[in-house]
């Protein structure tokens, strides 16, 4: 591998719902020859004291090795599944509302993302749009762990039109590494400044199944394509979580 290998859209266990200690992601990360993890942990479980701890654990857990990135992933009542996320995030920012976040965050944060699109059922506010850098085009929490979501790349294209400098990526959504769904963005070694990479579209995102780069600018033909492989992979993928859920039944 000649380049760096970083992972995004990450929850450690300053997440109500996440698992690992920034120590074990640390750990677990090198294992995996994972330079960097871009953290959004959910901003509900913060206040200004949390996230100045967080902060400074994410330093002291960084080296020239690995580097923890603190970031906060933000969920705002009245507004179902639209989650917005905010990397490396440098100082404490509480917004109550999209249109809040669209002011707050371009300037606190590295690099601003709608997450998940298919929970908001791509209905993002206009505010939002104007201002965000990049579209989580693939999630693999929400949006299977095989394929990308195409109505997310639609999104992304269509918003391209107006602000060709946004970019997709493909997330995560880790809560748990012991479940490596195996999704990562690959940047040249001499990059510097990670964040600022993605921000530039200066990456390639890769999946089990298939890779793209930061534009994803695919024709209709290949975004007809991968909703057909979509219906199949869905599928397995119902398939595989009831099989799961029937042997871990008790009997
Ligand atoms: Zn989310
Ligand atoms: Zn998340």
């Amino acid at each position: 591998m000649s380049g760096q290998v970083g992972i995004i859209h990450v929850h450690s266990n300053y997440s109500h719902d996440g698992r690992d200690s920034l120590a074990r992601l640390r750990e677990l990360s090198l294992e995996r020859d994972i330079a960097f993890v871009a953290l959004s942990d959910h901003a509900e479980d913060f206040d200004a004291g949390i996230f100045a701890a967080f902060t400074a654990e994410c330093a002291r857990l960084s080296d020239a090795r690995l580097r923890l990135i603190p970031g906060l992933e933000y969920r705002f009542a009245g507004f179902k599944g639209m989650h917005l996320l905010a990397f490396g995030l440098r100082e404490w920012i509480a917004p109550e509302t999209p249109a809040d976040f669209a002011r707050l965050a371009p300037a606190a944060a590295a690099l601003t993302a709608v997450a998940h699109p298919v929970l908001p059922r791509y209905r993002i506010p206009p505010e939002v749009l104007d201002v965000v850098d990049a579209i989580e085009i693939w999630n693999a929490g929400y949006n299977t762990r095989y394929l990308p979501d195409p109505r997310a790349i639609r999104l992304l294209q269509r918003l391209r039109r107006r602000r060709p400098e946004v970019v997709g990526f493909a997330g995560l959504d880790q809560h748990d590494a012991s479940n490596d769904r195996e999704l990562r963005l690959l940047l040249d070694l001499d990059e510097p400044d990670p964040l600022a990479a993605i921000r530039a579209g200066r990456f390639r995102s890769r999946g089990r199944t298939m890779g793209m780069d930061a534009t994803v600018s695919w024709s209709a033909a290949r975004l007809g394509a991968l909703r057909v492989a979509r219906l199949f992979y869905d599928r397995v993928e119902r398939t595989q979580d009831k099989v799961a859920r029937w042997v871990r039944r008790p009997r």
